[in-house]
């Protein structure tokens, strides 16, 4: 089995040694999870080697060296670079999911470039995929990319990791391209983020960007089931917590220990960027020297802060203020046998820095916004049996899992303060009870675990989206329905009419009928022994207009009415009385809900959304059949929820009595029924199990076969009249 991962860097390291280029694979949270994969599956990796080669002739040999030990480089020019990852990533994405609004820098060529690089990472990937694969394309700088592999690859499993958060849909909402964004992610099978908060902001932009339908944790896009989960990234544990008993890391707890010789030390590790709250975090410590004296002298705030991006003038401002705030604060409060702060503007060694780690007595993880967070996760790992407290910004992912660490607002400076004077003060066997607590789910939920949720998950969904595919209409049915519409002396065909042979319009009334769909009808049902019934919901006066000259049978508003020979029946003559009170309850949730509008049909009401909201619409539909029900109960009426619309009729009347007097007619020996709403899977269980049922559009519990859009049942239904006529 083959596991194709694709990400904006390969987890190596490029360099040269005499002249010749050399790698060392990098390790970090993801190649470590994946490599614990590896019994089950054959891993590549797609992904920027990180260095520029000009020549042709050098990316070759690059390629050549990487491509047997499966890496697979994706060669970027040092413009690309620019626009795509500093560009769109960078100064559009990232200070989009993070809040930062403000520090957005829009710009057209860097989303021209993102697509464009997108593209090269889809090239690099189209060639090396075979039937079978699963590819895992991971993270912000990719979203282009699950769309354009599932438009070239319609049957490949497609997951995608989203690393950072998601932010709300009023946020999201102001990228222009979001529509093409939240496509281009669609393309998954299954999209994972870390928590259920970003999970829940990426489904309401989908549904209410692109009005999908949405259930729970799946959304239905074209023909398929995208779901969307949570899963929370781990840390490789044990690496951590056995660190402290490797030499190397010992000497360097010696070390670290005597050299800072404070009684408590507050350890703070970030990337150089504002998402992590850097110059909240001193005010919060400057808080607690102010206000709890007994610190001072008694507690240093060791900041390891790792050099990023520096050139930014946003990071390069930044950074200055650390500096100047640090500065600050030394000068206020030093004492010729205490550093408040010991800052260093690095990176450290990993085993200098899981010594850290363990030495430290406090870590002061207070991000303004973090997609989860791991340094707060090693801290925990690497205390293994010594006191310690963590304390964590509720705004950082790894906050809903590590409930032990003491949770604090970034934003109260204030409440940092007291976090670390309770934290100071916290008795040793509450540390090491909370430690062992948030040990136990770290060890468990660890970082193998979960990519191999992930892919387990993967292979759940796409399994659901292989059976969909099965009951899809492909060529195989197409002949074989074909071949029994031909042979059969007498046919009945049952049509839906909106969603199934028209499209769905913004305004019912501009549905009218095409030329091209009149001409299907004309000859489906001109041919000897074809009957051709348009069932609907619309009302008589529209079907008569619409389709009165042809030689159809008509019903309408679900089969309370049917035209034969010219004439109209009526099923019933019971027809419902509205109460003021129902057409009070529809008036006020029409006024409540702009864009919905009331239908008044001679059997039934019909209150229409589809050019609403889709949150409020969503939230007025459970108002408004909470609000009907005592009433329609009373009066024995049915409320139906369908497409778009929630209908009240009398409850003695459906699709599926219609189709039930239609079959009874005759002596049918071939039965064809299509429709594309909930209305219509009544039609298709009074059908018998030989009856070619045709869901448009979606899936069905009921019809034995799907077709993707209107326009295909259309194709489906030319294709027939064409097989008639040339038996004929
Ligand atoms: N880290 C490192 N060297 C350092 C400081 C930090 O390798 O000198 C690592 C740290 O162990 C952690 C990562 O950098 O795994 C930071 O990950 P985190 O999720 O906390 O923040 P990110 O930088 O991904 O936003």
């Amino acid at each position: 089995m083959r596991l194709i991962i694709i990400a904006n860097r390969l987890p190596i390291k490029l360099g040269r040694s005499a002249g010749r280029v050399v790698f060392k694979r990098s390790e970090g949270g993801l190649a470590t999870g994946l490599a614990s994969l590896h019994a089950g599956f054959e891993i590549h990796w797609i992904g920027w080697p990180g260095t520029h080669f000009d020549s042709e002739m050098e990316q070759g040999h690059v390629t050549a060296l990487l491509s047997r030990h499966s890496f697979h480089p994706v060669f970027l020019s040092q413009e690309q670079v620019e626009d795509y990852y500093e560009g769109y990533c960078n100064n559009i994405i990232w200070p989009l999911c993070h809040y930062f609004f403000a520090y957005i820098q829009y710009d057209q060529k860097a989303l021209t470039a993102y697509r464009e690089v997108n593209r090269a990472f889809f090239e690099a990937a189209k060639d090396l995929i075979q039937p079978g694969d699963r590819v895992w394309v991971q993270d912000y700088q990719l979203m282009l990319l699950p769309g354009m592999l599932r438009e070239a690859f319609p049957d490949l499993s497609i997951g995608y990791f989203h690393h950072i958060p998601f932010p709300s849909y009023e946020l999201f909402r102001v990228l222009p391209e979001r529509a093409e964004i939240l496509r281009g992610l669609l393309g998954a099978d299954l999209i994972g983020f870390h928590t259920h908060d970003y999970m829940r902001h990426f489904i309401s932009a989908a549904y209410r960007t692109l009005g999908l339908n949405c259930e729970l944790d799946e959304i239905r896009f074209v023909d398929r089931l995208v779901q969307v989960n949570a899963f929370p990234m781990g840390i490789d544990f044990n690496a951590y917590n056995q660190a402290p008993k490797r030499t190397q890391v010992q000497a360097y707890c010696k070390t670290f220990r005597q050299q800072l010789g404070v009684q408590k030390l507050v350890l703070s590790v970030d990337r150089l960027d504002y998402s992590k709250g850097v110059l909240h975090r001193l005010k919060g410590f400057a808080s607690a020297l102010e206000r709890y004296p007994e610190l001072l002298e008694k507690v240093s705030l060791l900041m390891l802060l790792v050099p990023s991006r520096a050139t930014v003038p946003e990071y390069a401002e930044l950074k200055k203020k650390i500096d100047q705030t640090i500065g600050e604060l030394n000068g206020l409060y030093a004492t010729p046998n205490w550093t408040p702060v010991h800052y260093y503007y690095r990176s450290f060694s990993p085993d200098r820095l899981m010594a850290l780690y363990h030495v430290s007595d406090i870590a002061l993880v207070t991000p303004l916004r973090d997609g989860m967070n791991l340094v707060a996760k090693e801290y925990v790992a690497a205390k293994r049996d010594t006191p310690g407290v963590l304390i964590l910004s509720e705004r950082a992912g790894a906050s809903i899992e590590l409930t032990d660490a003491l949770l604090v607002n970034p934003n109260d400076i204030e409440a940092i303060g007291d976090a670390i004077a309770a934290a100071v003060l916290m008795p040793e066997e509450e540390q090491l009870a909370r430690l062992r607590r948030m040990q136990s789910l770290l060890a468990r939920q660890n970082v193998d675990k979960w990519a191999a949720d992930y892919i387990e998950a993967l292979d759940v969904i796409r399994e659901r989206n292989c059976v969909l595919r099965e009951a899809r209409i492909g060529d195989a049915h197409l002949q074989e329905i074909k071949q029994r519409y031909t042979a059969a002396r007498k046919r009945l065909l049952i049509l839906d009419y909106d969603g199934t042979l028209a499209p769905l319009r913004q305004q019912p009334e501009q549905a009218v009928p095409e030329a091209r769909l009149v001409e299907i009808l004309r000859r489906l049902s001109s041919m000897p022994g074809s009957t051709v019934a348009v069932c609907s919901g619309r009302d008589r006066e529209t079907l008569d207009g619409w389709l009165g000259n042809l030689p159809v049978l008509l019903a309408a508003e679900h089969g309370a009415f049917y035209k034969e020979e010219g004439v109209w029946h009526s099923v019933t003559q019971k027809f419902p009385v509205w109460t003021q009170e129902i057409l009070d309850v529809l008036e006020r949730t029409t006024s409540q809900t702009p864009g919905s509008r009331v239908e008044k049909k001679q059997t039934a009401l019909v209150w229409h959304y589809r050019n609403s909201d889709a949150w409020l619409a969503d939230l007025r539909e459970k108002q408004l059949i909470n609000a009907l029900m005592p009433l329609c109960a009373r009066m024995d009426l049915h409320i139906m929820r369908g497409n778009k619309v929630v209908e009240i009729k009398c409850s003695n009347q459906n699709k599926g009595t219609e189709v039930r007097r239609l079959v009874s007619k005759d002596q049918y020996d071939f039965i064809l029924a299509a429709g594309d709403d909930v209305t219509d899977e009544d039609m298709f269980s009074v059908l018998p199990p030989d009856a070619v049922t045709i869901r448009v559009g979606d899936f069905s519990q009921t019809a034995r076969y799907s077709v993707g859009s209107q326009t295909e049942m259309l194709n489906f239904l030319e294709a027939l009249a064409r097989q008639e006529e040339n038996a004929g």
